[in-house]
């Protein structure tokens, strides 16, 4: 049934300048950027353009922010899905719902289309090759094999385990391009508190630099959280800046997410 589709598009504003850190990834992608702005320059040297990316590495470290610039710096259609979403009960839904999300970036290309936790829908198959996950998988790869060399449509798949993935979506001419997104080092926290503070007004007293020291372990999504959680302190107490304090206070409230997030595990 068209019901439930997971095809949700649009067309980010997202530029590489809003991802903090990962110079080496961005280098990489920037050449994918050009790929996509002019593919006759790569065609007259007979190099492919790149149909699949994949983004491996923990949760919460730009895996989508970082899809989202690439379709922003191209000027792409964005279509943002999530692997599970494909997973269905009834056989046939899964594939019937890839074809229908190839057929919208087709149509609207050029696009981008990120598939998170691409395991649900990529894991190893099985010998017998006709569950439903299978058939899902199946669809994705003939898709990805049916496109044209200009057909100006990029995946990029992201999962947090690598080796869980069927070899078949690792081939060339698939996802061919791998790349490890690792949890942030002390530095790149910085630089990751620096973007999400950078449109708020902030006390004297806030050292990002002890902010980032004191992080270590936080991933991307509790900095700018952290970032903001801040600033709602900062608000709650009608404070005209963010102080050090509002950032102590959010720290410990990000903090406390984190560990009774991670008891919950046990
Ligand atoms: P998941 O695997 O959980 O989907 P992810 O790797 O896709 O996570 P994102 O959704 O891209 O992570 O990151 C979550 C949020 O964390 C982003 O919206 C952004 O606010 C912030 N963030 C993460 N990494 C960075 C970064 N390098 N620079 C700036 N912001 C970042």
């Amino acid at each position: 049934d068209g019901s439930n589709e997971p095809t949700l598009n649009s067309k980010p504003k997202t530029t590489f300048r809003d991802v903090a850190g990962l110079e080496e990834i961005k280098e990489e992608l920037f050449e994918v950027v050009d790929f996509m702005k002019s593919p006759e320059k790569y065609q007259k040297m007979g190099a492919k353009i790149p149909k699949g990316i994949l983004f491996y590495g923990p949760p919460g470290t730009g895996k989508t922010l970082l899809a989202s610039a690439v379709a922003g710096e191209t000027n792409s259609s964005f279509f943002n899905v999530t692997g599970s979403e494909f997973v269905e009960k009834y056989v046939g839904v899964g594939a019937k719902r890839v074809r229908t999300l190839f057929e919208k970036a087709r149509k609207e290309a050029p696009s981008i289309i990120f598939i998170d936790e691409i395991d649900a829908i990529g894991a190893k198959r099985h010998l017998e090759s006709n569950n439903e996950k299978d058939q899902t998988l199946n669809q994705l790869l003939v898709e990805m094999d049916g496109f044209n060399k200009d057909s100006n449509i990029i995946i990029i798949g992201a999962t947090n385990r690598l080796d869980l993935l069927d070899d078949a979506l690792l081939r060339p001419g698939r996802f061919d391009r791998h790349i490890h997104i690792s949890s942030p080092n002390v530095k790149t926290r910085y630089e990751i508190l620096k973007v999400h503070t950078n449109n708020k007004p902030l006390d004297k007293t806030v050292d990002l630099d002890l902010l980032a020291k004191k992080t270590h372990g936080f991933n991307g999504a509790h900095l700018a959280n952290i970032a903001n959680e801040a600033a709602i302190y900062a608000v709650r107490d009608a404070s005209e800046v963010i102080t050090s304090e509002h950032f102590d206070r959010a720290l410990e409230r990000v903090i406390a997410g984190v560990e009774s997030k991670s008891s919950a595990l046990i």
